[in-house]
């Protein structure tokens, strides 16, 4: 079967997120794309993240309906910051030799990846799929590489002409561009939008999971909910900290 690995703090999911999996799943024939949110995201661990319970939660909320959208406990309860090289070789442990795993990632975060742990090993593990977002062109893709990975500048100026829906084959993985996706949204402007008001959130996320954020005072200027990344790993996952009031 064909896979995909979707990580991300997913605080909270939204259309954006689900668009560019479902785009994947549809152009690459995937079975599953793995929703992997990070118990400790190595990049964000000085902001306060939403509980790891809540944001699994506000997954399945939004995967339930598409079979091949499948929430993951891969990065819960680790103990250590989530480095994605590590979470691909746990999920390729669990793999048949006949299964193809790709990495899904949004082409912000692809423009970080040489800042990342071990971003050459973790380019050679499995191909990637970037998806396009706003702002970003996809000619930049090739810059953003590692330096032992970058192609030379007379090939990065040919990649700049490259149509949004090419290929960059590597020596050791290749990199598909997945264009045609375009969603202006991000995790942070939901959770600026939801401090001042819940009512419009459905314009962003699954009603269900606009519901819950309404129902666990997700997100409001005084939340209880939210947690200092890193602090107190197992209270979120005993749920002491959540609370229940209503
Ligand atoms: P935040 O604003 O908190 O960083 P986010 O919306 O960027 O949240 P993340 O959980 O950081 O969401 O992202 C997970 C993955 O989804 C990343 O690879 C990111 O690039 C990608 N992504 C998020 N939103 C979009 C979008 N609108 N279009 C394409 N990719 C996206
Ligand atoms: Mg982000």
């Amino acid at each position: 079967m064909k896979l995909a690995l979707f990580g991300g703090t997913f605080d909270p999911i939204h259309r954006g997120h689900l668009a560019i999996a479902r785009a994947a799943a549809d152009r690459f024939q995937l079975g599953r794309v793995y929703f992997v949110p990070a118990d400790l995201p190595p990049h964000k661990l000085n902001r306060e993240l939403t509980g790891f319970h809540h944001r699994f939660a506000m997954l399945a909320l939004a995967t339930a309906d598409d079979e091949r959208l499948v929430p993951s406990l891969l990065d819960s309860n680790t103990g250590q910051p989530n480095y994605s090289v590590h979470t691909v070789r746990r999920l390729k442990s669990t793999l048949r030799k006949s299964d193809n795993l790709y990495f899904l990632i949004g082409i912000d975060a692809f423009m970080e990846i040489s800042t990342w742990y071990h971003p050459v090993e973790l380019l050679a593990e499995c191909d990637f799929i970037v998806a396009s977002r706003p702002g970003h062109s996809l000619a930049e893709l090739g810059e953003a590489l590692p330096e032992a990975l970058r192609p030379s500048s007379a090939v990065l100026k040919a990649l700049r002409k490259q149509e949004a829906s090419g290929t960059i084959a590597l020596p050791s993985t290749t990199i598909h561009l997945l264009g045609d996706v375009n969603e202006r949204i991000s995790s942070t402007q939901i959770r600026a939008a939801a401090r001042k008001s819940v009512k419009q959130l459905s314009r962003f996320v699954p009603e269900l999971v606009a519901g819950y954020i309404k129902k666990q005072h997700l997100y409001m200027a005084k939340s209880p909910q939210r947690e200092k990344a890193g602090a107190g790993n197992s209270k979120v996952l005993s749920f002491r900290g959540a609370s229940h009031r209503s």
